[in-house]
C-alpha cells in the first residue's frame, strides 16, 4: 500500500463495540484482568500499552517502514531513550551541527554516565572515516539538520557505521517518512520529534523511535519505554493519530511553498545566503536530490546581511509570520536560533530559521518582502 492509504488505515479500524469509523479515544488507564490472573485482551496498565498508543504506533511504523515503533512524551524523550541503550564505556559518534538540545543531553547527560560522546562535521566523508576507524556503538545522524539544513550521506556513513557494529538512528524530523525513508537504506532506527510535523498543528508535543526489525533492539526500546515511563498521554496519541492522516497532503503543499520562498530570498539583495536543500547552490543538493524522495522539507534557514541586528530587525518587520520557536505546524513561523540555542552554538548570529505553513505563498512571499525591505 502506498503512503498516504497507510496514514489514512493503520491502526483505525472500525471499532469493534461501536462501529465508530474514527478510533474512539481510550483514556482508561487500566484494564480487567482475566479469572486466571492474565491479560488476554492484550493489555494490562495505561504506562506500558493502550489502545490508542499502540494504534499510534503501528502507523508510525508502517509509515516509516520499520518493524516496531515506541512513542515518548516529547522528541527528546525519545533521543534519551536511544542514548540510555548506552553503557559506561561505550561510544557515541554524533554530528557538531544537529539540533541543540541533542547535544546538551550527550553532554549534559549521557556523557557523565562514562559514555563517550565524540562530534564530528558528518558532511565531510574523511572526517566520518577517521571518526568511524574506531569501534562505536551508536551514530547518530541528523539529515537535514537544524538549523543549517547540512546533509549527511546516510548509506556512507552506515557502511562505516555497519563494520564495527554500530547502531545507527537517524534524526528524521525535519524530512519527514514523506520525502526520505533511513530505514530503507539500512539504518536501524528512525527518530522524531512528534511535535513537529506528525502532530502538525503546534498543540501536541511527542516523539518516536522507530526499529528496522523486531529483535534486540527494538525489545530494549519497548522494555525502556515502560520502564522509564516517559510516555505520551493517550489524548496526545488521538491527536497525534488523527494528524498523520493528513501527514503527506501538509508536507507535500508546505515543502512546495518553501521551495518557492528559497528562490525568493536566494534573489533578493539583503539576503547573504540562503540555506535549503532544493538550491543548487547548497553543498548538499545532490546528495539531497538523491537521498530524499523528490522533496527537501518545509524549514529552510537565510543569513541576513548584517550580522545579528539586522536579523532581529527582520524578524520584528514579519506581520504573517510568527515570532516563535519549533516548526512544523499549519502556521510559518520565524526564528533567530542563536539566541535560543545557548552558549555552546554554532549557529551564525545572522541565521533566521523559517517553518513553512499552509498560507498562500504569496502572501508568506509580500510579508518578507515588506519585512527585508
Ligand atoms: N529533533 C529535532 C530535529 C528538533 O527540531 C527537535 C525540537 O525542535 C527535537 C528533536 C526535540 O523535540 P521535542 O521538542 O519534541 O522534544
Amino acid at each position: 500500500m502506498k503512503f498516504e492509504t497507510l496514514s489514512v488505515h493503520v491502526g483505525r479500524d472500525i471499532d469493534a463495540n461501536s462501529g465508530a469509523v474514527t478510533p474512539p479515544l481510550h483514556l482508561s488507564t487500566t484494564f480487567e484482568r482475566d479469572a486466571d490472573g492474565g491479560y488476554a485482551r492484550g493489555y494490562s496498565y495505561v504506562r506500558p500499552d493502550n489502545p490508542t498508543r499502540r494504534a499510534l504506533e503501528h502507523c508510525l511504523a508502517a509509515l516509516e517502514g520499520g518493524a516496531d515503533a515506541t512513542c515518548y512524551a516529547s522528541g527528546v524523550a525519545a533521543s534519551l531513550a536511544v542514548f540510555s541503550l548506552m553503557r559506561p564505556g561505550q561510544r557515541i559518534v554524533a554530528p557538531i551541527e544537529a539540533y541543540h538540545g541533542t547535544h546538551k543531553q550527550l553532554r549534559d547527560l549521557i556523557a557523565p554516565m562514562g559514555v563517550r560522546c565524540d562530534f564530528i562535521d558528518m558532511t565531510d566523508a574523511a572526517k566520518v572515516a577517521t571518526a568511524l576507524e574506531e569501534p562505536a556503538q551508536l551514530v547518530w545522524i541528523e539529515t537535514p539538520s537544524n538549523p543549517m539544513l547540512k546533509l549527511s550521506d546516510i548509506a556512507a556513513i552506515l557502511a562505516r557505521a555497519h563494520r564495527h557494529g554500530a547502531w545507527v538512528c537517524c534524526d528524521n524530523t525535519f524530512a519527514t517518512p514523506v520525502w526520505q525513508r533511513p530505514l530503507q537504506l539500512g539504518a536501524d532506527l528512525v527518530m522524531h520529534s512528534s511535535t513537529k510535523y506528525f502532530g502538525g498543528h503546534s498543540d501536541v508535543m511527542g516523539g518516536v523511535v522507530i526499529a528496522r526489525e523486531k529483535g534486540e533492539l527494538a525489545a530494549r526500546l519497548r522494555d525502556y519505554q515502560a520502564t522509564a515511563g516517559s510516555v505520551p498521554s493517550p489524548f496526545d496519541c488521538w491527536l497525534l493519530r488523527r494528524s498523520l492522516t493528513t501527514l503527506s497532503c501538509r508536507v507535500r503543499a508546505q515543502s512546495d511553498t518553501a521551495q518557492r520562498i528559497a528562490q525568493f530570498l536566494s534573489q533578493h539583495a539583503a539576503v547573504a545566503q540562503v540555506l535549503y536543500p532544493s538550491l543548487p547552490s547548497h553543498p548538499g543538493h545532490e546528495l539531497a536530490a538523491r537521498q530524499m524522495q523528490g522533496g527537501f522539507g518545509a524549514v529552510l534557514s537565510f543569513c541576513v546581511h548584517g550580522g545579528q541586528n539586522q536579523a532581529f530587525a527582520v524578524v520584528n518587520a514579519v506581520q504573517l509570520f510568527k515570532r516563535a520557536t519549533s516548526l512544523g505546524g499549519v502556521e510559518s513561523l520565524i526564528e533567530h536560533r542563536a539566541s535560543i540555542e545557548g552558549p555552546h552554538t554554532v549557529t551564525p548570529p545572522s541565521l533566521l530559521r523559517l517553518s513553512i505553513g499552509l498560507e498562500h505563498v504569496d502572501d508568506l512571499i509580500a510579508d518578507l518582502a515588506q519585512a527585508l525591505s
